[in-house]
């Protein structure tokens, strides 16, 4: 079929022990997350920004989700959710823009699963379209979300920590057909997800506070949790 389920998911090579203990598994790809990324990094090369919208809504979406949950879920209520929010950071000399929230986050299951291995239905009616239109607005249009984060990084770091796993796991992928997925170093960072961009050679005019600013004023209008954006204090 053209889904691979979850079990299905071989590690291409497993344990390499690291000095910490923690091991980190490679996973291949999907094959029709893999022509989408290829399709992605290699042939839209308009309207690259919309990789923010696709990653802030994502996070609007955890923080929903963490929300609605808490509606029924005595021992979040008490978790102070009015905290909710998404921060943005970027940093000039390490060449990174990341994208954060403390909403729902994911387990380790769930980053190899919702970030390569299971195609959504939106891909295939993507890749479907792309046969006759090479434009990358349609990546919005088929919402194919996550992956429009390679429309301007060659790397892409995911550390999260879900409200249902007592450890923080840190997916990463140079889109080379793997991804790794091995638990956090750091195990004192809290709930929710920070999404890390290292930004291609094409693509550093996002990386300035100005640019970002622009990007949130275009597309954040509709998300209704709060916005912050950490700047060098000068
Ligand atoms: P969609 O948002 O349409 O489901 P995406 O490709 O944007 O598709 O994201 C795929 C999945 O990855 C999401 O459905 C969600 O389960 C997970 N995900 C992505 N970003 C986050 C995040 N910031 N926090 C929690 N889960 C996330
Ligand atoms: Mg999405």
């Amino acid at each position: 079929g053209l889904f691979h389920r979850a079990s299905e998911s071989i590690p291409l090579h497993d344990s390499n022990e690291s000095v910490s203990g923690s091991t980190e598994e490679s996973f291949e790809f999907q094959a029709e997350v893999q022509r989408l990324m290829n399709i992605i990094i290699h042939s839209l090369y308009s309207n690259k920004e919309i990789f923010f919208r696709e990653l802030v809504s994502n996070a609007a979406d955890a923080l929903e989700k963490l929300r609605f949950l808490s509606l029924t879920n005595r021992t979040l209520l008490d978790d102070n959710l009015e905290n909710l929010k998404i921060q943005i950071e970027f940093d000039p000399e390490e060449k990174t823009i990341s994208i954060e929230d403390n909403g729902i986050g994911m387990t380790r299951e769930e980053l190899i699963n919702n970030l390569g291995v299971v195609a959504r239905s939106g891909t295939l009616n993507f890749l479907e379209q792309l046969k006759d239109q090479k434009d990358s607005a349609l990546i919005g249009q088929f919402g194919v979300g996550f992956y429009a984060a390679y429309l301007v990084a060659d790397k892409v770091t995911v550390i999260s920590k879900s409200i249902y796993s007592d450890k923080a796991y840190v997916w990463e992928s140079a889109a080379d057909k793997t991804f790794t997925v091995k638990e956090c170093a750091n195990q004192s960072i809290g709930r929710g997800t920070r999404v890390i961009l290292h930004m291609r050679q094409d693509s550093l005019e996002f990386l300035n506070e100005h640019a970002l600013r622009q990007l949130v004023e275009k597309y954040c209008r509709f998300i209704t949790f709060p916005i912050y954006m950490k700047v060098e204090s000068s």
